[in-house]
């Protein structure tokens, strides 16, 4: 008999009550460390108090609106967001696939709207994951993914991973742009080749495309700078965003330059939701921790801390771990055990990690994590590394 909760997750037998940093803390009161961060969403933690107080004084005053009226914490939220980044304008919506089904849109009519209507097709990379919408699968192109839901949608030219010289063989007359994760995430961790994005940038202002960069796992400060693309010296046209800006509620923007923008005038795209003022309040807070002075810089030492202790990490237990890959705390352990005995082993040690593609591990901590912290993940590493060895 089919569940009341439709059976499409594969969950792990434990439900939480309460969260408080990085901790979680389940029904019968077991206390977990959070790696993971729901997916890299809660990067300030459970709880965190700036965030709390902003989501109650906000449901006090006003839950929504709708878009048919002004909403003054977007609009705040937006100039912000410009303020930090490349771009010129924002659109608000719920999720990452939705920002990203947005990017998509605005890349088609941006062409339509320069009078070239026949470049509608982008460029992207295997192995990538964009969301869960017809069009994300579809850009996507994970057989996984689309297995069983019909054709999928048009428009959509997948090349492998990090290959410029592929991506320069795909463009054509109907090509609109290329669209990628600066770090790749859900399908493991990995870096673009040294240089790629600064070429990636110089073909596509020399083709007339858009440059379009999903940092919807890897933004917001998750490797050390506000996003990955910075590391790079170049900046995207238009770049979707999602997971922490909400820092745990329901928040996805697309982001852009004026000129990628050019078609998106009134009525060509819309969300009920988007940009509440719920959510703006809580977005408004995330900026607030993340934007104050030293935040990144502090990222970035835990990070290094944190990388340096795995590498040993690895060098103690060469038969379970292979390698660690990553930028700033957004971290991938690439495993030479079937990747869900180390999720599983973590968890016995009361640690939650995440799996990802490539049979790697995810670590995902509070970009506030503490030292102490960081010391009992590796302690937990270190043992759930020791048993899966001793069983080898
Ligand atoms: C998680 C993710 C998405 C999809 O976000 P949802 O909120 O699950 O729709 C899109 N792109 C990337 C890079 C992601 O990591």
């Amino acid at each position: 008999m089919i569940t009341p909760v439709l059976p499409s997750y594969a969950r792990t037998n434990l439900a939480f009550e309460r969260g408080e940093g990085a901790y979680l803390f389940t029904t019968d009161g077991e206390r977990y460390l959070d790696m993971g961060g729901g997916i890299a969403v809660t990067a300030l933690g459970h709880a965190h108090p700036v965030l709390v107080a902003a989501l109650k004084a906000q449901a006090e005053r006003l839950w929504h609106t709708s878009n048919l009226y002004h909403i003054p914490g977007q609009q705040r939220l937006a100039e912000r967001l410009v303020a930090a980044t490349f771009a010129d304008t924002a659109f608000f919506c719920n999720s990452g696939a939705e920002a990203v089904e947005c990017a998509i849109k605005m890349a088609r009519i941006h062409h339509y709207a320069n009078g070239n209507p026949e470049r509608y097709r982008l460029i992207t990379q295997e192995g990538a994951f964009h969301g869960r919408t017809l069009a994300t699968i579809s850009a996507g192109g994970q057989e996984k993914h689309l297995k069983g839901f019909g054709p999928p949608a048009d428009g959509f030219d997948h090349v492998p991973f990090g290959d410029l010289a592929a991506i320069k063989a795909a463009l054509g007359p109907q090509t609109a742009g290329v669209l990628l994760e600066p770090v790749l995430g859900e399908g493991g961790i990995r870096t673009l080749p040294q240089g790629f994005l600064k070429e990636l940038r110089a073909l596509c202002d020399e083709q007339g495309i858009l440059l379009v960069l999903d940092e919807v796992q890897s933004g917001m400060g998750r490797t050390g700078k506000l996003f990955a693309h910075e590391w790079a010296g170049v900046t995207p046209d238009i770049m979707p965003i999602a997971k922490a800006i909400g820092g745990g509620f329901p928040m996805g923007v697309c982001l852009a330059t004026e000129d990628a923008a050019k078609g998106m005038t009134a009525g060509t795209h819309g969300s009920t939701f988007g940009g509440n003022p719920l959510a703006c309040a809580v977005g408004n807070a995330v900026l607030d921790v993340i934007l104050a002075d030293g935040f990144l810089d502090r990222v970035l030492l835990r990070a290094n801390r944190l990388k340096q202790q795995l590498v040993m990490l690895r060098d103690r237990h060469p038969k379970v771990i292979e390698e660690i890959h990553g930028e700033g705390l957004m971290i991938g352990v690439k495993c030479r055990v079937p990747n869900t005995d180390l999720v599983g082993a973590l968890l016995e040690e009361k640690l939650l990690s995440v799996g990802a593609g490539d049979n790697q591990v995810r670590l995902l901590p509070p970009l506030n994590i503490e030292e102490a912290e960081i010391s009992e993940a590796l302690a937990a590493l270190d043992a759930a590394c020791a048993k899966l060895g001793a069983k080898l």
